[in-house]
């Protein structure tokens, strides 16, 4: 496995490739099974293909808020490397701040509808931060595909719509979540939790899972009460602050309003919770599997 560690020695590599097909995963590292189910699958695209995985591991500080955790954040490289290794990773690009920004860079980009709501409004410049970055690491790499966890589901889709929208020649492909037996999403953030909100973490996930079973099973008819029913599952979380929940439409994450009809299009219930300083997010299907 290669190891590249700024932008010249990735511009070397990807030239010395040739044609060869490229699947991308970028990260910001302290991997877990859930990364790692993304590079299984990077991998099995790839392997159709006779070609590469690339992963990235960069904590990018564009997509951090002046007061969450890019110091604290993770880095542990040298096990990352190894999960990498373990995983049928080709190359590792893994670069410092200063090689991917200019200090007087000027250009960012916006996506300026589906980032309004859900953890858009919760973290001004989030978004902005992601795709620049990821539009960065997509002509840098040329990768061919890309694949990104449903678990940041908002994210997922912003990256399709900026793909779609500036015409980026990649494909993109969304994982499914992968979760603790509890049903905790995996994330680099559960270890800053403490045992007593570690315990209460999986509530989230379930909360949001019986309210969809209530939505299919039409005890819960309307967007407003799909709000309430998930509210009342999730208060038992004693320690934790709700961000936002909310039911959407999957592609567009519209917010539904009114009644939710059997016939909608797919959608998406989504929500964030603070435990303590720790933000978790999770998501999961609405009246359709998607
Ligand atoms: P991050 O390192 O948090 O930026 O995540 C890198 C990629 O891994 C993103 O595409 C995430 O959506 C994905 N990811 C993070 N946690 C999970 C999980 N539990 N299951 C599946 N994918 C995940």
């Amino acid at each position: 496995m290669d190891l590249i560690t700024n932008k010249a020695d990735l511009q070397t590599w990807v030239n010395a490739k040739g044609g060869r097909y490229r699947a991308l995963v970028p990260t910001m590292g302290a991997l877990h099974r859930g990364h790692t189910s993304l590079f299984d699958l990077a991998r099995l695209h790839a392997d159709e293909k006779a070609g590469d995985v690339l992963a990235t591991i960069f904590v990018n500080p564009t997509q951090f808020g002046p007061s969450e955790d890019y110091d604290a954040y993770p880095r542990p490289l040298e096990e990352d490397l190894k999960e990498c290794r373990q995983h049928g990773v080709d190359a590792v690009f893994a670069p410092v701040a200063s090689d991917m920004y200019a200090p007087n860079r000027s250009i960012t980009i916006t996506e300026s509808n589906l980032t309004r709501g859900l953890c858009g409004a919760s973290r001004p410049g989030h978004f902005d931060g992601v795709c620049t970055v990821v539009a960065k690491l997509f002509l840098l790499t040329r990768a061919d595909v890309a694949v990104f966890g449903e678990k940041d589901y908002q994210q997922l889709a912003v990256i399709r719509r900026m793909v779609r929208d500036l015409d980026f020649p990649i494909e993109i492909i969304g994982a499914p979540t992968v979760r603790e037996s509890d049903g905790l999403a995996l994330s680099s953030r559960n270890a800053y939790l403490s045992s007593a909100e570690r315990a209460q973490a999986p509530i989230l996930h379930r909360a949001l899972q019986v309210t969809a079973e209530a939505i299919r099973e039409r005890r819960v008819k309307t967007a407003q009460e799909a709000r309430l029913y998930f509210e009342e599952a999730f208060s038992v979380a004693s320690l934790a602050r709700l961000d936002y929940f909310d039911i959407v439409e999957a592609s567009t994450l519209q917010s539904l309003s009114g009644e939710i009809s059997l016939a909608a299009e797919a959608t998406r219930l989504l929500a964030a919770a603070f435990y303590g300083k720790t933000r978790l997010i999770d998501n999961c299907a609405g009246l359709r599997g998607n």
